[in-house]
């Protein structure tokens, strides 16, 4: 019992020796570890973190949204009316859309980057921002849109609009091409005629023209 009592003190010595001897070795070479947050390591080039999408360079035409694997970003896209204008982005691309919504939902982003490669005005990138924890999950859907409520209204309200117009324009043609074919085949071959003998005399009067000089001014 005794010798089992100073064995075991004998081996807590030879323990606690050795940690320090190793523990010690360190103080006197490089450390590979940094005092985070205080302390920050350099990021590699192309480094893959927060996404970021410069909507003003945006033209809605959800190449982003069809790339992602895990559907985190979700487009709202409303086509703008032929009597508005909205630019080009700074790529030089039409903008034909509003965006009422423009989410990325960074809890299910993979970062894969995916996104970014179709972009063809390189709005959506890669950012070096990793610090953006949160208590809430549904605070890691980012919003890109800035259009207000009012805004999203007045745009919906132009769209329809434009839709109306198209869709009466589209039947005002097909009652105009439904009313030509049912012409009666008299009225028809006169109405061709007509325009037959226009077309001759028309013609006639362009080789008249042709033997005539061409200006005034030749002629003296
Ligand atoms: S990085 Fe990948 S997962 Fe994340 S939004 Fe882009 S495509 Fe989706
Ligand atoms: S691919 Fe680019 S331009 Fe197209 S919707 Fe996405 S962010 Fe906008």
């Amino acid at each position: 019992m005794i010798k089992d009592y100073f064995s075991n003190i004998a081996r807590g010595t030879v323990t606690t020796v050795a940690a320090f001897t190793t523990a010690s070795k360190h103080l006197f070479t490089r450390s590979f570890t940094i005092q985070y947050p205080r302390e920050k390591a350099e990021l590699p080039d192309r480094t893959r973190h927060r996404l970021h999408v410069v909507i003003e360079d945006c033209i809605g035409c959800k190449n982003c949204e069809r790339a992602c694997p895990v559907d985190c970003i979700k487009i709202e896209p409303i086509k703008v009316p032929r009597s508005v204008d909205l630019g080009n982005s700074s790529a030089g691309n039409p903008i034909p859309f509003w965006l009422a919504s423009f989410t990325i939902d960074m809890a299910k982003c993979c970062y894969c980057g995916l996104c970014t490669d179709p972009c063809p005005t390189g709005c959506i990138q890669m950012t070096p921002i990793y610090e953006f924890s949160s208590y809430e999950v549904t605070d890691l859907v980012y919003q890109f849109s800035m259009m207000s409520e009012e805004e999203i209204a007045e745009a919906l309200r132009m769209f329809e609009e434009e839709q109306k117009r198209k869709a009466e324009e589209k039947a005002e043609k097909a009652a105009a091409r439904a009313a030509e074919a049912a012409q009666p085949p008299a009225e028809k071959t006169e109405r061709q005629q007509s325009e037959s003998a226009a077309a001759v005399q028309g013609e006639g009067s362009a080789e008249r023209a042709e033997d005539e000089p061409a200006s005034s001014g030749e002629e003296e």
